[in-house]
């Protein structure tokens, strides 16, 4: 194992050469070396089951191998070339993305992330209505760019506090608050958004939405949400971007988060599970609305031969394993399972929330430093028994679930076992 620096060295070398905002999980963070599926390996060889995914990002499992051997190939056959050249595998990745997007958006443009995709998709919006403004939910994630951190609600993340003087943006509360029931909370979202509608529709080109927020802490919107933003949107000519990023291609349950609300997006933006770990993103949209992008626009990596054929294999990997499906059930053992938990530890977990395998678990509800703090310990402690989880929230108080699609039902069992000994010695 002499070939690794090994955890310590690794932490010195961020110090002196990333920049200083740069976070990592742990007090005693692993090395990680090696990825098998749903398993991760240190330096030591130590073996993590993963109930996180890179942040929903390795959906079809780390280093799998029907994908990386389809990688491998195109990597040694041709790497890059850029759009300006006719190749096969981008336009065949646009097809069979169009036969997995959702109604008549068929249209892709490739990008390598996730903020460039955002960025993309405002733009266009822009293009296609004429107007300038954009609507986005308070505590949304949308990047890190300049004008998608501006679309950020989540005060973390608006990095530059002079993002406050940007005035194209207008927040409206998101569907969900502590203590409101979920129609009084979308209600209240909808009263907003008609008010703002009411009084600067005729200058908004987009709202932006995560159909599930990730990072706030896992919020699923009332089933009726997102049909009546779509048909108040629409009296305005205000189009729907779904930011489904974090959600897309089978996370939820669903193919994509939106499906589950009955509602065609103008357009939607996708990036993370798409490349399982190779920088692939895009945004799709109807024929009609794309034939705005009428501007020279080209991106040098967007598309690539390598991030095509592996986002292809994906899809492949996603339909023949029947990832989506697959999500949907395991999704509601691992969440019965923690709502029992819930059942036994009721002033500790106060909420269980999700779809499919995302899901979240809120730890000491409104005392949100205490919940904070037991997240953080409950990982370190979860860490050591050889799982990894995530945590996000508004306050960072949520325990967060989303593993790599191919999760089985007794990592699911072992890890719930692990997470009930766990909050059993801290909280006892
Ligand atoms: N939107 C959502 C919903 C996200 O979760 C993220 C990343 N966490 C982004 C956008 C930004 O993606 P990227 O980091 O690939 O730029």
């Amino acid at each position: 194992m002499e070939q690794y620096i090994g955890s310590d060295h690794i932490l010195q070398k961020r110090q002196q050469y990333f920049y200083p905002c740069t976070s990592h999980f742990y007090r005693t963070p692993p090395q990680i070396v090696k990825g098998d599926m749903q398993y991760l390996y240190d330096h030591e060889n130590r073996r993590y089951t993963d109930f996180f995914a890179g942040v929903s990002v390795v959906a079809c499992g780390h280093c799998n191998p029907e994908i990386v051997r389809r990688t491998e190939e195109q990597l040694r056959t041709l790497q890059h070339t850029c759009t300006i050249y006719l190749t096969q595998p981008n336009v065949d990745l646009a097809q069979r993305m169009a036969e997995v997007l959702p109604g008549d958006l068929k249209r892709s443009f490739f990008v390598n992330s996730g903020s460039e995709a955002n960025e993309g998709a405002l733009l266009l919006a822009r293009l296609h209505t004429g107007k300038r403004g954009f609507i986005a939910l308070e505590q949304g994630l949308h990047g890190r760019t300049y004008l998608t951190m501006s679309m950020t609600g989540l005060r973390m993340w608006r990095t530059d506090p002079q993002l406050e003087a940007d005035r194209s943006v207008t927040f409206i509360p998101r569907p969900y608050e502590r203590g409101m029931s979920g129609e009084e909370a979308a209600q209240r979202s909808l009263a907003a958004l008609k008010k703002v509608l009411d009084e600067k529709g005729g200058d908004i080109a987009a709202m932006i939405a995560e159909p599930i927020q990730g990072n706030a802490g896992i919020i699923v919107p009332p089933a009726g949400y997102f049909a009546e933003v779509k048909a108040l949107l629409e009296q305005y000519g205000v189009l729907l971007i779904a930011d489904e990023i974090q959600t897309g291609f089978g996370r939820t349950g669903e193919m994509f988060a939106i499906d589950r609300y009955g509602v065609q997006p103008d357009i939607i933006t996708m990036a993370k599970a798409l490349g399982n770990g190779v920088p692939v993103a895009a945004f799709a949209t109807t024929d009609e609305i794309a034939a705005s992008f009428n501007r020279p626009s080209a991106s040098t990596f967007g598309g690539n031969p390598v991030s095509a054929v592996t986002a292809m294999a994906v899809l492949d990997y996603i339909e023949s394993h029947q990832l989506v499906q697959r999500s949907r059930e395991l999704g509601d053992v691992l969440q019965q399972g923690l709502r029992d938990l819930a059942v036994r530890f009721p002033e500790v977990i106060t909420e269980v929330r999700g779809a499919g395998l995302m899901i979240g678990a809120e730890l000491f509800g409104e005392d949100t430093s205490r919940g904070a703090a037991l997240v953080d310990e409950v990982l370190e402690h979860m860490k050591d028994k050889g799982y990894i989880i995530g945590k996000n929230g508004v306050d960072r108080n949520v325990l967060a679930f989303q593993p790599p699609l191919v999760i089985t039902e007794e990592d699911i069992a072992g890890m719930l076992t692990a997470l009930e000994e766990t909050l059993r010695s801290i909280t006892c």
